[in-house]
């Protein structure tokens, strides 16, 4: 039966397929691809978990049996009898083979992808006593996990969701050219970035809000995506027919062959759409009245360069460092691994400039699971960002030097996030001196780079003087702006529809911080996902902003907005705007 189950929408397009569930577990549970030749490896850790928790139970049966029945209820041999039966049930151990062999999941991924798909069965179930089994069910399974932990025959973490890319022996699958969707209750954005190498056509997650850094990383992907979902990965199941609308926020699952067919149409225009995009691509930035826009490109990773000349970036605007941190349980990278990182990117980028934020992490991009940052009561307000950076100065020393020596290799900017304090600057700009004494007295080359800081926090857009006195140039983080503003979790879809670009006390910041550097002669430019959306175009360009980084796949949509627009005309109106009490309202009448 067709139901619908609305999100937000985040990453454009529409993707049809059938759904892969990655089921949450209360045991943390790697899930990655494996080769077609360790398939029989994976069944045999399977069973030599399963034949561990027999063995347990058997040992504690042979213990009852010892004891009188006045100390060994009934109920207790009842129950280790179930979870003998349950362990060794056909549907149980037949299915997990089949998500290995056939879908070529780890062992643990196709342990709790089955332990779901009998759950929904048992859910089902109209007899009370065994829809209770359901329990007993995910009691033994989360056994047999743990009983796996030991002999992780990988070496990949135990930690969190990790999805490696498609193994290159491909799917097994009969009809191995239907495209997948992921149903999640969340996805941290370190694994999202797995999946970049695209074996998903789209995703969906329970949770999350529009700027929260998973719905960052899917759009950078250029892949519909559906966050805040809230119960989808619990409507759908397995193997669903799934429609992600990512324009509207909609997730259809079991689609009508009429609605199947509209989306098929609409799926079509989307491309056309694009194609007719794609002339634009070497159309340089200017508006009808002659000024020039540099639209650049947020990277996640030092590869994403490719695919930020390929859109007709002129440099990357914001490359978000701590990608390179996550994911590393604990053993960060050496100052060489980031070099060659950061040296990657601004190679990639044949000369045009690359802006290396450095690392920002914290809040909903923890390390990884076992990072203490994420125990904090309130993590976007905690020890993140800079924050963090200056309370392990050696780090961020590591992390300076490495910047600085890539710098040899093509133009550079250094990016700052997070920053409120006067006390934060001065400690920054001496360490960044100090990484450059010691470069130099060790006779290591490097390149001169110039200095900028974010603009994210009320705090810093309301004392720019002291900014702009520092820095060479700003960067204004709407993400966080707005968040930290509006006092909005960006990442919590309860209060997503408080989330707003356009309330008046975050234009106001956006546009004094825009019109100080323009009266300073200081580059200024918007690195928030504000830069990418094209509702915010003119207005932006109104307000003088001529500098917008954003993911890559929006580009073209943007830099048509800037060849229609007339910054003359704008100017006018971008005040208008900022001194409506609605401007929303202002902005649709
Ligand atoms: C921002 O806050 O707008 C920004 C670009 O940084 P991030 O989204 O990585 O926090
Ligand atoms: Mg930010």
């Amino acid at each position: 039966m067709t139901f619908s189950i609305h999100g937000l929408a985040v990453a454009r397009g529409i993707a049809i397929g059938r759904a892969v569930l990655v089921a949450s577990s209360r045991v943390d549970v790697a899930h990655y691809f494996i080769e077609a030749d360790q398939v029989e490896r994976e069944i045999g850790r399977v069973r030599r978990g399963r034949d561990a928790v027999v063995e347990e139970i058997l040992g504690l049966q042979q213990t009852i049996a010892s004891l009188g029945p006045k100390d060994a209820p009934h109920e207790l041999r009842a129950l280790l009898d179930v979870h003998l039966m349950l362990l060794q049930d056909e549907e149980m151990v037949e299915g997990v083979k089949h998500w290995i062999r056939d879908r070529l999941y780890n062992a643990e991924w196709a342990l709790t992808t089955q332990l779901e798909t009998l759950a929904r069965q048992f859910d089902e179930m109209e007899n009370e006593y065994l829809r209770e089994r359901k329990a007993d069910l995910e009691q033994i399974t989360e056994k047999v996990l743990r009983a796996m932990q030991g002999q992780l025959t990988t070496g990949l973490p135990l930690v969190a969701s990790v999805v490696r890319k498609v193994p290159a022996s491909g799917w097994q699958l009969d009809d191995a050219d239907v495209p997948l969707v992921l149903i999640a209750h969340e996805i941290s954005p370190s694994d999202m970035l797995q999946f970049k190498q695209g074996v998903f056509a789209g995703f969906v997650t329970d949770v999350g809000g529009k700027t929260s850094h998973t719905a960052i990383v899917a759009r950078s992907m250029d892949i519909p995506a559906v966050v805040g979902a809230r119960t989808a990965s619990h409507l759908v199941r397995q193997d669903d027919w799934v429609i992600i609308d990512g324009d509207a926020g909609v997730v259809i699952v079991d689609p009508s062959p009429i609605i199947l067919a509209e989306y098929n149409y609409k799926q079509r225009q989307v491309e056309v759409e694009r194609s007719r995009l794609g002339r634009l691509l070497d159309t340089p930035a200017v508006t009808l009245d002659g000024q020039k826009v540099d639209l650049l490109a947020n990277i996640e990773m030092p590869d994403d360069a490719a695919a930020a000349i390929k859109a007709g970036a002129v440099g990357v605007g914001l490359f978000r460092s701590e990608f390179l941190f996550m994911g590393r349980l604990g053993h960060l990278p050496d100052e060489e691994e980031q070099y060659q990182a950061y040296r990657r990117a601004v190679e990639g980028m044949a000369g045009l400039p690359v802006v290396i934020r450095t690392v920002d992490i914290g809040a909903d991009k923890p390390m990884d699971s076992t990072f203490v940052e994420g125990k904090h009561l309130n993590p976007a307000l905690g020890l993140r960002a800079i924050r963090w950076s200056l309370a392990d100065p050696s780090m961020f020393l590591t992390q300076l030097r490495a910047i600085l020596r890539a710098a040899a290799h093509g133009p550079v900017k250094m990016l700052i996030p997070m920053l409120a304090h006067l006390g934060e600057i001065r400690q920054t700009v001496a360490l960044v001196e100090q990484a450059r004494s010691e470069l130099q007295r060790e006779g290591q080359v490097y390149g001169p780079v110039v200095l900028g800081a974010m603009i994210e926090i009320p705090a810093a857009a309301l004392t720019l003087k002291t900014f702009l006195r520092h820095f060479d140039y700003l960067s204004l983080g709407t993400n966080d702006l707005i968040q930290y503003t509006l006092a909005i979790d960006r990442a919590d879809e309860s209060v997503a529809h408080l989330y707003d670009p356009l309330h008046p006390a975050v234009l106001r910041l956006v546009a004094d911080t825009i019109a100080e550097c323009r009266a300073q002669g200081k580059e200024v430019s918007v690195c928030g996902e504000m830069a990418g959306d094209i509702a915010m175009t003119r207005l932006l360009l109104g307000l003088g902003l001529r500098s917008f980084s954003m993911h890559p796949a929006q580009i073209l949509a943007v830099k048509q907005e800037v060849l229609r627009a007339d910054t003359g005309r704008l100017a006018p109106w971008a005040q208008a705007v900022l001194a409506h009490e609605d401007p929303a309202a202002f902005l649709a009448g």
